[in-house]
């Protein structure tokens, strides 16, 4: 099935000349089914909570909404859109840059933790006065809540992405609520993802007034599955992992790949363990400041790095597995399984972006064991993604050249 509604045009929801001649130079040509099933709602200024499965334009959907109906005169900060990571924050900002290119007058700017200091980002708002502002929750709370130097008394928008994920870590729902509180009570709210558990989903409603109608997109779990994405997993003790993957890495006709293991410190044995059998095309990506005091340098500058080809392997941690958009990416790995279902679905959907073809791989690991803070073993993870798509997982085969048929 094609998530491409070809009866629907973009020109046929009310889209400003500027931001239709923007849509096409970034190629779309028509609408995404989330796009064409939720346009109409959100630029009428709806309160949305919308669920469309990994890689099909969710971004878009309130971008464009944003652009459309913005008052681009005004020197206020009309719009936040709230995300779980710098490198997605990074990611939206740039396609409001993207689809508002021919807007002259939209200002918009990106707040985050580890990135500019505070003092800059103060300076950034008031002499730049952007009307939209993509950040984290963290840098976000600080700026607005305790060093009041972004103002969102006339906010218009309140947005999440990746709103399930935000909503179920305590820290970043708190810092939410708190911004949201400062705040005016009539504006737009919308809130994405591929999941949603029912209690994320009861937790955002809060966030709307009751008497406010909810225009809620949801997809059955079976259609969560990417169709086009090749998807294998293989049983076998923690020793061997490596040697599988350097078995798919030499045979597979990877364009970029993404390594997911479970810690930063696996990250890094990984990528030293590569590096001695002579791949040099790889580099690991995870939070926190291991690295040092220029750890967050550097993982923006090996992010931007990935994104423009400049390398072929990403060994990453979780943080990578949400929402992150990279075309060339056609190969996913998880060498440490991940703990959840969920987790495995935006995982998988790295890859085979815009229902492109792809194949994810995930090594589950034989031996039980819990520890680590995981709920579930490799084996019951695997269970459940088997149950829930039953004939969509097959064993890895032996001859591995016969993935990229
Ligand atoms: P999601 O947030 O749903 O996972 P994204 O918003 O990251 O997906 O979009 C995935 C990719 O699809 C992006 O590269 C985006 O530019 C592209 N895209 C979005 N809408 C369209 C469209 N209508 N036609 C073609 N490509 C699109
Ligand atoms: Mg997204």
């Amino acid at each position: 099935q094609i998530d491409n509604y070809n009866v629907s045009q973009f020109k046929n929801y009310g889209l400003k000349e500027e931001l239709l001649r923007a849509v096409k130079e970034a190629g779309f040509e028509h609408p995404t089914r989330v796009q064409a099933e939720s346009l109409t709602h959100a630029l009428l200024g709806e309160q949305l909570i919308c669920q469309a499965k990994a890689g099909t334009g969710k971004t878009a959907v309130f971008v464009l909404t944003v652009l459309n109906t913005i008052n681009t005169e005004s020197n206020k900060v009309e719009c936040l859109v709230i995300t779980h990571t710098r490198e997605l924050a990074q990611q939206a900002r740039d396609e409001f840059l993207r689809l508002g290119k021919f807007m002259k007058s939209v200002k918009v700017e990106c707040f985050y933790g580890g990135g500019e200091p505070v003092s800059v980002n103060i300076q950034t708002i008031e002499t730049v006065k952007p009307q939209i502002i993509v950040g984290t929750p963290g840098r976000l709370k600080d700026l607005i809540c305790e060093r009041k130097a972004l103002k969102v008394d006339r906010l218009k928008y309140f947005i999440l992405d990746e709103a399930d994920t935000m909503i179920e870590d305590l820290n970043m729902r708190k810092d939410i609520q708190d911004i949201f509180l400062k705040s005016p009570q009539e504006k737009q709210f919308m809130a994405f993802s591929a999941t949603f558990t029912e209690s994320s989903r009861t937790s955002l409603k809060r966030f709307i007034a009751d008497n406010k109608h909810i225009y809620e997109i949801t997809i059955k779990p079976e259609q969560l599955f990417l169709d086009k994405l090749k998807q294998y997993y293989m049983k076998m003790p923690e020793a061997l992992k490596f040697h599988y993957l350097r078995q798919i890495l030499n045979t597979c006709k990877l364009n970029q790949c993404i390594i997911f293991v479970k810690s930063s410190e696996k990250a890094d044995a990984l990528v030293t363990e590569l590096k001695k059998k002579g791949e040099e095309s790889v580099r690991q990506l995870y939070g926190g400041n291991r690295l040092g005091p220029d750890h967050q340098k550097m993982r923006q500058k090996t992010y931007e790095q990935f994104r423009n080809g400049h390398f072929r392997l990403l060994v990453a941690t979780n943080l990578m597995g949400r929402g992150i958009d990279i075309d060339k990416v056609n190969y996913v790995i998880n060498f440490d399984m991940p703990d959840s279902l969920e987790t495995y679905l935006h995982r998988v959907g790295r890859a085979g972006r815009q229902e492109t073809n792809g194949v994810a791989i995930s090594f589950v690991k034989s031996e039980e064991e819990t520890s680590d803070g995981k709920k579930q073993t490799d084996d019951e993870v695997l269970q459940q993604i088997l149950k829930q798509y039953p004939d969509k997982l097959q064993q890895l085969p032996q001859d591995l050249s016969t993935l990229d048929k």
